[in-house]
């Protein structure tokens, strides 16, 4: 415990997870016990989930991040640096300064890597010769350029061999494209192809049969267990490998929507933290670490074995405030995560399929009615309303009671 007496909280990463962290540890009762430090290297939070519309061309990308000054509260301490390495046998971490920074207990939210370079021949070339992504703030409007602009070819969109952040997000891309084709009248002239490295569009049933069925009524043209492996930017050419025999193809493109292997970030993989794969090694269940009972992860650099998303967050976050409450009270940690994660698949302009499931990959709906059809009203809550849930609840924390029921806060 630090020499004022009281309980520091070091937070690593401020994205979607440590956001919402500092936010709920800064409203608990118990405020003034707590000394929280933030580690995070970027000036900017992001709100990923948005790109999705931004590379549709309906959102600027300038809606989508906030200076991370206006959202960390004053009273939380911030490093506004990266974190190089974990020495959690004597609770500290080490910035890339080489500064150090103790801590009594720890939450690690540092997300993916994107691997844009295990793509041959794609650094550089990222927004150039028909090349774009919806992965990052710097190329996201790349994909509207290309979407607007094609008249005629082949548009390839991919999926990399997991872990991925949404699941959904490289297909969600390709329906709106097609549907902006055909609403311009070029859709004719365009085959839409979806080269995937999984086995299926889906992880669970329901969904997935909802999915095959639009690709298939939609003319676009799947196929399954290729990875992306090399673009040839100036020829227009894209290389895939058959993921269970090595056989290798290629295919020329108008445009490539790209959505590059993604890994766990290197300081946490090769920290005494990860697992085999390299994520935060947490309890499935109660989100603490299974060698460290003072470090808790949750997102998308966790070990949870769920679909890496900001709704699984949403539903981490709790959990995971609730048992690092109890840790540091002496109490047995009681609340479960129970791998809920959503994928809200936009199918078209005006048209969503709402993906809510557990780790078990049973549909956990919210909504009284089948959502695995497509719905204008579930088209309009992404649009419209989960930008507001997700700022205001998650990130801000002024609805905190409704992310975090009544009985929890009495806990406290
Ligand atoms: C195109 C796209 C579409 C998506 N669509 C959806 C959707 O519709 N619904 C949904 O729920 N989710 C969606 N997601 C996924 C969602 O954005 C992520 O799952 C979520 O942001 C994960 O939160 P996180 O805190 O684990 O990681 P992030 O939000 O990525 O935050 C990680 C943070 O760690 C920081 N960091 C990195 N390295 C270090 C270091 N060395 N030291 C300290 N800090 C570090 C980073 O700067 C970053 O701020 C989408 C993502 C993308 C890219």
């Amino acid at each position: 415990m630090a020499t004022s007496g009281k309980q520091r909280i070091v937070v690593v990463g401020g994205g979607t997870g440590g956001m919402s962290v500092i936010s709920a540890l800064n409203q608990w009762p118990g405020r003034e016990g707590l000394d929280i430090t933030l580690i995070e290297p970027s000036e900017y939070h992001y709100y990923q989930p948005q790109w999705t519309m931004v590379g549709g061309g309906l959102f600027p990308r300038e809606v989508t991040r906030r200076p991370m000054t206006d959202l960390i509260p004053a009273s939380v301490n911030w490093v506004n640096k990266a974190v190089a390495e974990f020495a959690p046998g004597e609770n500290y971490v080490t910035t890339v300064d080489g500064d150090r920074v103790d801590y009594d207990y720890l939450v690690v939210a540092a997300g993916l890597k994107l691997d844009w370079d295990k793509i041959e021949g794609l650094p550089g070339n990222l927004g150039k010769h028909g090349i774009c992504s919806n992965y990052s703030y710097d190329s996201v409007e790349s994909t509207w350029e290309n979407i607007r602009s094609l008249r005629e070819g082949t548009a390839i969109f991919t999926f990399p061999p997991p872990p991925i952040k949404c699941a959904g997000a490289p297909q969600k891309i390709m329906y709106l494209a097609e549907d902006y084709f055909r609403r311009h009248g070029v859709r004719g002239n365009i085959k839409v192809a979806y080269r995937c490295a999984g086995d299926g569009i889906f992880a669970v049933k329901k969904y997935a049969d909802a999915l095959n069925a639009i690709c298939a009524a939609r003319d676009i043209d799947t196929q399954f267990a290729w990875k992306l492996v090399a673009v040839d930017a100036a020829a227009r050419e894209a290389t895939f490998e058959h993921t269970k025999n090595g056989e290798r193809r290629t295919e020329r493109y108008a445009m490539l929507h790209v959505t590059p292997p993604m890994s766990a970030p290197t300081f946490v993989a090769q920290s005494p933290l990860a697992n085999e794969a390299g994520f935060v090694e947490v309890d499935k269940g109660t989100t603490q670490h299974v060698r460290y009972a003072n470090v808790f992860s949750l997102g998308d650099a966790s070990s949870l074995p769920t679909s890496k998303t900001a709704a699984a967050v949403r539903a981490q976050l709790p959990v995971l405030v609730m048992n690092l409450a109890s840790q540091m009270e002496g109490r047995r940690l009681t609340e479960t995560y129970d791998g809920y994660s959503s994928c809200p698949l936009v199918t078209g302009y005006g048209r969503l399929i709402l993906a809510e499931f557990d780790y078990d990959l049973n549909p956990k709906e919210t909504f009284p009615f089948d959502q695995s059809k497509e719905r204008l009203s579930m088209y309009l809550l992404k649009k419209h309303v989960l930008p507001v849930i997700y700022w205001r609840g998650l990130i801000e924390g002024k609805q905190w009671p409704w992310l975090m029921p009544e009985s929890h806060l009495k806990a406290f």
